[in-house]
């Protein structure tokens, strides 16, 4: 039988992406905590953006801010956030583009205030305090109180919005009540020292939303960055042991063709020396089994072990850039060439499908 429909297909269901939006965004809003929706795991894909816009995302934020110049070009009204600490390169666009940005360094911000009266814009600075990750942001914290002194008294376009912190990405620190509560005493710091409050108390992306779910959240955190639990809401049901009533899981849906399959041995025959990416893997000898190859690879999804096969009876044997083989010895449901094998997947081959042009996308 030929198909009209085109493969490999990633298929987004963007109501299920509004829905989970919402339930974040409302347990948010009880807390008074505003969020960031964040869109640069799906590309910056308009669709997406106006499911967190209508869901009750106060910002849309991006660390590429290409994808925040393209919703603003095609007339999106909501306050942009640029979350990744902007390049001395990007900052005319930026403050064009961007409403409030993730900063850490003195030099740069009064570039931005230059770039400001040249475009006669206001932008927001949020400062970034690094409480143990050690990524972005000042590690010393007086450092930080002079830069906020020194935006608050000396610059006219430059506002400083507030202060922000980021975990669980270089140093693969959990977000706590401790390590937040250290951003809010700081904020108060700094609200005694200008005689107003900060606008923005920026306590992290997904993985801080446990503390919230269970209550621990410290009084004084007033914003999230989101992205994966809208989106995906993988993390923290597989790996965070938080599962919120409600939330989907089957947002994304990647869809590949079977192209061969055939019984084979499992261990290669021949000299063995190197595979595709230059390395020696080990195989285990299982003896034969039969098994599929699709047509889709690492150029696609790049890493393998982050699919998850909606057919719990396949094993994923392999990858290289264009062909995925797998083991489907013990499925019951007699696989053909030209059946579709249906994966879910992590937020990695996420982010590289929606990037990549060779994979269709359906939204739902
Ligand atoms: C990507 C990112 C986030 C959002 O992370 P999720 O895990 O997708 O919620 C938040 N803050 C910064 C600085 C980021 O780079």
């Amino acid at each position: 039988m030929i198909t009209t429909d085109k493969y490999p297909l990633l298929e987004i269901n963007l109501n299920k992406i509004y829905e989970n939006a919402k339930i974040i965004v409302e347990k948010c809003k009880e807390n008074r905590i505003t969020v960031s929706g964040i869109i640069k795991g799906v590309n910056g894909e308009e669709r997406v953006a106006k499911e967190l816009v209508r869901a009750g995302c106060t910002y849309i934020a991006s660390s590429r801010l290409e994808q925040l110049k393209e919703l603003r070009e095609k007339g999106y009204k909501i306050d942009t956030m640029l979350i990744r600490i902007p390049m001395r390169s990007e900052l005319e666009e930026l403050v064009q583009y961007a409403d409030i940005s993730l900063n850490s360094e003195g030099r740069t911000i009064q570039l931005i205030e230059d770039a400001c009266c040249k475009y006669n814009k206001q932008h927001g600075v949020v400062l970034m305090y690094d409480v143990g990750d050690l990524r972005e942001g000042f590690i010393d914290e007086k450092e930080l109180i002079d830069q906020a002194l020194y935006i608050e008294n000396n610059l006219k376009h430059v506002k400083l919005m507030g202060i922000g912190t980021n975990l669980s990405c270089y140093g693969s620190i959990k977000p706590t009540h401790e390590n937040l509560k250290q951003v809010t005493i700081l904020a108060d710091t700094i609200r005694e020292l200008i005689g107003r409050r900060l606008e923005i108390v920026s306590g992290g992306g997904t993985t801080s939303l446990p503390l919230l779910f269970n209550g621990e959240m410290p009084d004084g955190i007033s914003n999230l960055r989101i992205g994966e639990a809208m989106l995906l809401n993988r993390d923290l049901p597989d790996l965070w042991g938080t599962q919120i009533p409600g939330m989907h899981n089957d947002t994304f849906v990647l869809k590949a063709q079977i192209i061969e399959i055939k019984d084979k041995p499992t261990y290669p025959i021949g000299e063995m020396y190197l595979n595709t990416s230059g390395n020696k893997p080990v195989y285990e000898d299982r003896g034969i089994r039969k098994r599929a190859l699709l047509a889709i690879g690492k150029q696609d999804f790049v890493h393998q072990d982050n699919l998850i096969p909606l057919d719990e009876n396949i094993e994923l044997v392999g990858s290289s850039s264009d062909h995925t083989i797998i083991d489907i010895e013990n499925c019951k449901n007699g696989y053909k060439v030209g059946d579709i094998v249906q994966f879910y997947m992590y937020y990695s081959p996420m982010l590289y499908l929606c990037n990549s042009k060779w994979v269709k996308k359906k939204y739902i």
